[in-house]
């Protein structure tokens, strides 16, 4: 058995040596040493079939063996044999990158685009942005990139490069945020009589405001609280008279000056912070006040004008700076529950301010207490 087949396998190779001179191909390569006992055999019948044919040579191919593997961008080889050893080759496609999940580079913000990659395990790269996220407002200002989420609609003048808001134009919201800048320019100032008689509810103001003028907000009467960024300089007068339902205003910063009727006719003004840097309170600022119990006058002030708090009728402690010097008449006519006065000096101090007794029996009969 042993010998008859080494036999066979001798003639086979005998064959394939004699049939090789019938190709015509000059590049013969011998087939693969490597082949499986099977494939000699397949071969062997092969070889046989042709032998039992009348001379015409059949290719019988072997099975394809790679020579040379296909990369991510490349292509590969691969070839088979016949048994007379005629070749084929064929080329194995390019396997296309096998890229890993995404990572992230840089990430997207309400500004930017982000970046992610994703890298092959041939060391290919492959980037792609990521698509920009959406505005993280915080009390209508974005906390990443400064935006506002302002009111639409509004209307402007352009005065040295900045934008004057000054009136409602289509804007219908309930909260009226002032933008912080418009067309590409900073908003800087609320105009003379802008919002007068308006009925939003909320109002808020960017930090790019220095300037509110006169009559801005006036006769607003559903606005129910105001806070005054520290960016803002300039008080006209009048700004908020008559927002009947404002139960809540606070100045932030420091400003020029606190002018007449800045409050008048608030009459649920209960709770009020005034600015620093004023030296005087103006004329019929809290005239008929009527909620607000207690008022503390900042360091500096120097004045307080005629009629300033008349009629806040319920007004019964009131703080005041050393830096006092005048109080007008009327200034507290009608404060019928005053009862307390904080001064924030000595006694001594307190007699060389000039007040006029003209109706301010209230402030007159109050008592007062030294610092
Ligand atoms: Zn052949
Ligand atoms: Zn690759
Ligand atoms: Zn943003």
């Amino acid at each position: 058995m042993k010998k008859s087949m080494m036999f066979l396998v001798f003639c086979a190779i005998g064959l394939m040596v004699f049939l090789s001179s019938c190709s015509t191909n000059t590049n013969v390569t011998p087939v693969a040493t490597t082949e499986t006992a099977s494939e000699t055999s397949v071969m062997s019948t092969t070889t046989t079939e042709t032998m039992s044919d009348t001379n015409e040579h059949i290719h019988s191919f072997g099975e394809w063996v790679t020579t040379k593997e296909p990369t991510c961008t490349e292509t590969g080889e691969k070839e088979r044999y016949c048994s007379c050893g005629e070749k084929q080759t064929q080329t194995i496609a390019a396997q296309g990158h096998s890229f890993g999940a995404w990572n992230t580079i840089k990430k997207a913000t309400c500004t930017e685009e982000g970046v992610q990659e994703r890298v092959c395990s041939c060391g290919a790269k492959e980037t792609s942005a990521i698509p920009m996220i959406d505005h993280h407002y915080v009390n209508y200002v974005c906390d990443v990139c400064g935006k506002v989420n302002a009111s639409e609609g509004l209307e402007y003048s352009l005065k040295n490069n900045t934008y004057i808001v000054t009136g409602r134009g289509s804007c219908n919201d309930s909260t009226l945020v002032i933008p912080n800048e418009h067309n590409g320019k900073p908003v800087t100032a609320i105009g003379k009589d802008a919002f007068r008689g308006n009925s939003f509810v909320n109002l808020f103001i960017p930090d790019s405001i220095t300037s509110i003028e006169y009559g801005a907000f006036s006769h607003s009467w559903n606005l129910k609280s105001v806070t005054i960024p520290a960016s803002v300089t300039h008080l006209g007068d009048y700004i908020f008279d008559f927002c009947q339902k404002l139960e809540k205003a606070t100045f932030m910063g420091s400003v020029d000056s606190f002018g007449q009727g800045m409050f008048y006719g608030c009459k649920a003004l209960k709770e009020i912070t005034l600015p620093s840097g004023i030296t005087t309170i103006g004329d019929s600022a809290f005239l008929f006040c009527e909620r607000l119990t207690s008022v503390t006058i900042p360091e500096g002030v120097q004045f307080i004008d005629s009629f300033a708090f008349c009629d806040c009728k319920n007004l019964s402690t009131i703080k005041f700076p050393s830096s006092l010097i005048k109080i007008d008449g009327y200034a507290f006519n009608g404060c019928n529950k005053l009862n307390t006065i904080w001064f924030q000096g000595n006694r001594s101090q307190w007699s060389k301010i000039a007040i006029d007794s003209d109706g301010n029996s209230p402030l007159i009969k109050a008592n007062i207490k030294f610092n």
